[in-house]
């Protein structure tokens, strides 16, 4: 069996570290301030939006929820962006995506565009994107920086490695290219017009899918021992399918019993007869995707309090102590 890449683990971890800092700037007055804005009922968004919420209160941060009818324009979603532009509470702004079909189909681009850098704790802005492509950014997208998080401390080497990420979104395949990249991974990335992707696959020690396509990965695209990173996630609701892949009496065939449906990897569950390591699905990307945004969070508030300046300072004043008596 391969180890598994357990990503509630390193959530706790990242949690926990982020308290001390938490309660420093609760301290100082104000705890971080999130505005996460939902416009419309998308089902799934709320469910998103209400998982950041009670993780981003439990970790002592203020989450502020700013909801706008499915019925809104794209110049009040705008207008109401601007006001968190200029509040002082706020130090990071989410705006859930998708946006309302309605909005047109460059509404979720022209929005996070007008977001300021220094709040865009989802990492999308384009003066943000061009620092992380400058490996100099502090805000990255959430759940590429969280699979950094999830592979580091699960020891994996990165360095000098093979990385292959399959899927070129600007949320998660890209980013994930350049973060692997500034870790030193030699990094290829595939799509939906990679010839022979299989044997491209193969080629890697990290093996990183993001196309949203279930059990798409199965043993011949993976490398014996490689570390795979299953970051899709799809509803399921076709029992045929989720029979063949989970057989009766198996915890996740339980689950779909339970509720009807069942979110799937891209990873077939044959890969985990090849891999070394292995992230679930659930319970190992997912969880680090939101302990990235409170971490996003907070180092924009510490920026925005000038926290992170008071600390620089106070670092070189100890490295240079002392060297006025030379
Ligand atoms: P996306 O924007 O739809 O991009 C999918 C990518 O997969 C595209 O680049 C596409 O290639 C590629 N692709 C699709 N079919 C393929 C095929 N047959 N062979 C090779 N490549 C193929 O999706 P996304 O937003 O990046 O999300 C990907 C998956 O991750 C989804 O299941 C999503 O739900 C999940 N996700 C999970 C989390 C989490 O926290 N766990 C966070 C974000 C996303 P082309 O560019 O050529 O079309």
């Amino acid at each position: 069996m391969p180890r598994i890449l357990d990503g509630n683990r390193v959530r706790d971890e990242i949690k926990s570290e982020l308290k001390p800092r938490v309660e420093a700037l609760a301290a100082q007055g104000r705890a971080p301030g999130l505005a996460v804005v939902l416009v419309g009922n998308n089902p799934a968004s709320e469910i998103y939006v209400r998982n950041k919420i009670k993780a981003g209160t439990e970790s002592g941060l203020w989450v502020d929820l700013q909801r706008l009818p499915a019925t809104a324009s794209l110049d009040e979603v705008l207008a109401l962006v601007a006001r968190l532009n200029a509040s002082a509470v706020h130090d990071g702004i989410l705006v859930q995506s998708p946006l309302p079909a309605a909005m047109g189909a460059d509404a979720e681009r022209r929005v996070f565009d007008v977001i300021r850098p220094d709040k865009d704790v989802d990492g999308f802005h384009p003066l943000n994107v061009g620092r992380l492509v400058q490996n100099r950014a502090t805000l990255a997208a959430c759940t590429p920086s969280g699979i950094i998080e999830l592979l580091e401390r699960s020891q994996v080497p990165l360095a000098g490695s093979r990385a292959v990420v399959i899927g070129r979104s600007d949320i998660v395949g890209k980013p994930m290219a350049l973060l692997l990249l500034h870790r030193h991974a030699t990094v290829t990335i595939c799509h939906s017009r990679t010839a022979d992707l299989p044997a491209v696959a193969r080629s890697a020690d990290i093996l990183v899918s993001a196309i949203g396509r279930p059990a798409f990965v199965t043993p011949d695209f993976v490398k014996p021992g490689a570390a795979v990173v299953d970051v899709g996630t799809t509803q399921v609701s076709d029992r045929a399918l989720v029979e063949r892949l989970f057989p009766p009496g198996s915890k996740r065939h339980a689950a779909f019993e339970k509720r009807g449906a069942l979110v799937v990897g891209d990873v077939h569950p044959a890969v985990a007869d090849v891999a070394g390591a292995l992230s679930p699905v659930p319970g190992g990307v997912g969880p680090l995707t939101i302990a990235m945004l409170l971490k996003n969070t907070v180092t924009a508030a510490r920026a925005r309090s000038g926290w992170d300046g008071r600390e620089r300072r106070r670092g070189f004043e100890r490295r240079h102590a002392g060297a006025g008596r030379l």
